[in-house]
């Protein structure tokens, strides 16, 4: 045998997870606030991307969670832009749960339009680990190489859509990104693919557009339902 395979998490510490997760879809939805729940590998580039993406969004009706293992860095970066922004230490666990989003609510300005959550930097548990989001986007860096997607597809068919960030080094870098567009969509059939260059500000704005427009389709689906 070549290989051996095995489940690290736990089925009922997620099915508890899930259910938080579910309350908190439910109070999100009756506040009208849309979450995205941002995850990649260490130094993608999310809070660089967050950084640059929330000038096209009404800072005032935005609030940002921000994970980490240590350190208020990434939430200090995000505040400087004027962003509600508020660092979650996890302390040593190596992605967010949906209890720590819960705990971390009132924090948060009264019914923002959009609650950004940056995971912690890593592909693989975060995966499991839903948050109360709307939406899920899975970065990955040109400098992590190609062959990601079919190493950590969890990822990316949870992954509502996929950024792959640091398009700006593509001409010193042997990434194919066909490949990763093949790849991401065999595992993810409709998953949305978009390329940015966050140092730049490339691309950004189009994957501003595009949660605005998921935002907007989400409200009207629950107008329609009730
Ligand atoms: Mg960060
Ligand atoms: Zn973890």
């Amino acid at each position: 045998m070549a290989e051996v395979k095995y489940h690290d998490v736990s089925i009922s510490l997620l099915k508890a997870n899930d259910a938080i997760s579910d309350d908190l879809i439910k109070r999100f939805n009756e506040h009208g606030t849309f979450t995205i729940n941002l995850l990649s590998s260490p130094g993608s580039g999310k809070t660089m991307f967050l950084e640059k993406v929330l000038d096209y969004f009404d800072k005032e009706r935005v609030c940002v969670f921000v994970g980490d293992l240590e350190t208020e860095r990434d939430a200090e970066r995000i505040r400087k832009h004027g962003v509600h922004s508020f660092q979650i230490i996890t302390g040593g666990t190596c992605h967010l749960e949906a209890i720590m989003i819960k705990q971390s609510l009132p924090l948060m300005p009264s019914d923002p339009d959009f609650l950004f959550i940056e995971n912690v930097g890593n592909l693989v548990c975060p995966a499991s680990y839903r948050l109360g989001e709307h939406l899920r986007i899975a970065m990955l860096s040109t400098p992590e190489g190609d062959d990601k997607i079919l190493k950590y597809p969890k990822a990316f068919l949870t992954a509502d859509a996929l950024i792959i960030n640091k398009s700006d080094l593509l001409p010193h870098l042997p990434f194919d990104i066909d490949k990763v567009r093949e790849e991401a969509e065999k595992v993810r059939p409709d998953i949305e693919i978009f390329v940015t260059s966050a140092l730049k500000g490339e691309g950004v704005e189009t994957v501003a557009r595009f949660i605005q427009e998921k935002r907007e389709e989400s409200v009207k689906t629950r107008t329609a339902s009730n």
